[in-house]
């Protein structure tokens, strides 16, 4: 089978693809683009689309391009540009020398709007925002045609060059699409097509005071580009005929076809950008890459291999009907992939001081430890034992209820690969009560972790030597949502009529970031890097804080449990 031939059945996408190539549509190119507005971060679903159109023009041979959608002056910044564009490669994709820019286009955008109203297919209005609105009508009843919508060509003309020139402020004119105002479809009722807006541009400075809108920039960026399949998110379903209107009045290098998908919706956050930017406004999360965030930078911060959410999205595979995508699926992916590829460390969240009475005063034994049971290639390295050790507080009962097999008074268990112990003693804070120590004893015949006479145990521990452990603090991570879905709220209009929702952040987690500042680590995890993955033995997988780790003050961060829910749900389903 060719790659090609395998593509074709993987969604209804690239079914259509591989039907227009058996057809020579497009004389058998392909060319699609992934098209971010730099006015955010690029979270997890934007990855499902990252994934789609460079995943699309991997399987048949063709290209994709990387473009700023950068229409809207007055929310758009470079470290937005800069950010999605190391979020893209981090990803694992490559525009090559494929990188534009709508802005580039702006003035090409322009002689097409000049040759619009040439055609009497557009016209300055001078009707207020609030007016024009009126005037739209409703879903169950028609417009109204504007007072201006018969200026003649020349009006219209001089008006539109003397909006270019700076000549009016903003909300006197806009250039409107001469459609329809009875048309059914609202997108088509003589939409908007350029605005005033007295605002310097992050590229193309104080040269414009008049911008595109995106239905108008949109289609005509693709055309500019070659490109052959529009792949965009289901809320453009109903601009599709003003994508098609636009290019059919036009002189186009070439008309693309717009093909809409579901975007992803994920439970226990959010992903929309406006929220997202809600969050880092208000303090709520310490900045776009969070390590709670669903962005693409707070994910990698967390620890997400790109190769994880690469094989997310492809198992989320591509359809025409929303729905909400469980976190459980996201984590499932991460485990798989970690579970494959970091190597085991131990690590102790919230010690306890243990002390093997017979073991020797000044002994230190240096253990080799595999660094991944299952996978000998990743290696070996020293790990200290000594009289003193930390264990956590919670692998101890001094009242051990039936269920609980890990240390209590009287007990013996395994210390990992290490030997076993009994619990002598239990030693009190006089004070307060609580458990600061335990006596055990250790049997020297059961090191490496098994006894000669085979005996057994019912739990096994992990464990750091207290005399050569390293302070560390350990993040854990949750939820950002309480709840499993905040109902978004489509966002059709791009640019006006943001409908107020009822405010998400009553449902954040305030539970979300636990900060735990005395764990205990073993000594090799002082000499990591920056963003190194592990699993700490029984505890789940961490790592190295991509900020806040230094050798000297080591800071991990959960990235996830090893419970892995999903495959929970999939048996009991
Ligand atoms: P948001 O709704 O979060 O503000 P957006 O659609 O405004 O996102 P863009 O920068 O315009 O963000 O998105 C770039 C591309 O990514 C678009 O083609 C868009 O359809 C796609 N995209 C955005 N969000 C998702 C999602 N949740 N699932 C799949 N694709 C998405
Ligand atoms: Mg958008």
């Amino acid at each position: 089978m060719t790659q090609i031939e395998k593509a074709q059945g993987t969604d209804f996408i690239r079914t259509i693809i591989s039907a227009d190539i058996q057809t020579n549509k497009n004389n058998g190119r392909v060319a699609t683009r992934f098209p971010p507005e730099p006015n955010g971060y690029l979270h997890i679903g934007h990855a499902k689309s990252i994934c789609l159109n460079f995943g699309i023009a991997a399987d048949f041979q063709g290209t994709c391009n990387l473009r700023f959608d950068d229409t809207n002056p007055s929310k758009e910044e470079m470290e937005y540009v800069e950010s999605i564009q190391e979020d893209v490669r981090w990803l694992g994709f490559n525009w090559q020398d494929r990188l534009y820019y709508a802005s580039n286009y702006f003035e090409k955008l322009y002689d097409f709007a000049i040759q619009l109203i040439q055609k009497g297919k557009a016209y300055v209005c001078s009707l207020g925002p609030d007016e024009i609105r009126a005037y739209r009508g409703t879903l169950t009843e028609p417009g109204k045609n504007s007072p201006f919508r018969d200026r003649t060509i020349e009006e219209n003309l001089d008006l539109f060059q003397r909006m270019r020139a700076g000549e009016f402020p903003e909300g006197a004119h806009v250039l409107r699409a001469k459609i329809d105002m009875a048309s059914p479809n609202l997108t088509l009722r003589d939409p908007a097509l350029y605005r005033i807006r007295h605002m310097h541009h992050h590229r193309t400075g104080d040269k414009w005071c008049i911008y595109p809108m995106y239905d108008f920039a949109h289609c005509l960026s693709d055309s500019i580009e070659g490109i052959t399949h529009s792949i965009c998110t289901l809320e453009f379903e109903n601009n599709r005929p003003l994508y098609d209107w636009i290019l059919d009045q036009l002189e186009v290098p070439c008309h693309p076809q717009q093909i809409e998908f579901a975007r992803l919706n994920l439970t226990h956050t959010v992903l929309s950008k406006r929220k997202l930017i809600q969050l880092v406004e208000q303090g709520r999360v310490s900045g776009w890459s969070d390590p709670r965030m669903p962005t693409l930078s707070g994910l990698r911060r967390r620890g997400y291999s790109p190769e994880a959410i690469r094989n997310f999205c492809e198992r989320i595979g591509v359809a025409k009907r929303d729905s909400v995508v469980d976190m459980a699926l996201l984590e499932h992916c991460l485990r798989e992939d970690l579970n494959r590829t970091a190597p085991r460390v131990m690590a102790v969240l919230k010690p306890l001081k243990v002390v093997i009475e017979n073991y020797p005063e000044n002994q230190v034994e240096l253990f080799d430890f595999p660094n991944h049971p299952e996978d000998p290639s990743q290696g070996t390295r020293p790990v200290p034992f000594s009289r003193e050790l930390y264990i956590e507080q919670e692998d101890f009962m001094e009242n051990p209820p039936k269920k609980f097999f890990r240390l209590g008074p009287g007990r013996e268990v395994r210390l990992r690969y290490a030997y076993f112990i009994t619990c002598r003693e239990v030693i009190k804070d006089p004070e307060s009560g609580t458990i600061i120590e335990l006596r055990c004893t250790y049997d020297p015949a059961t090191r490496g972790g098994d006894p000669p006479d085979g005996r057994k145990v019912k739990a096994t521990l992990h464990w750091v030597s207290a005399a050569h452990a390293i302070q560390a603090e350990v993040r854990l991570y949750d939820h950002l949502l309480t709840v499993e879905t905040e109902k978004v709220q489509e966002e059709t209009d791009q640019d006006m009529n943001h409908t107020e929702t009822a405010d998400f952040t009553t449902k954040l987690n305030p539970h979300s970031l636990e900060t735990l500042s005395s764990c205990r680590v073993e000594p090799y995890l002082a000499q990591v890097r920056p963003g190194e993955r592990f699993q700490f033995e029984r505890l789940g997988y961490f790592c190295a804080d991509s900020q806040d780790f230094t050798p000297a003050r080591p800071v991990f961060n959960r990235t996830v449990t090893l419970r892995d829910t999903w495959a929970k749900m999939q048996t009991k389903g």
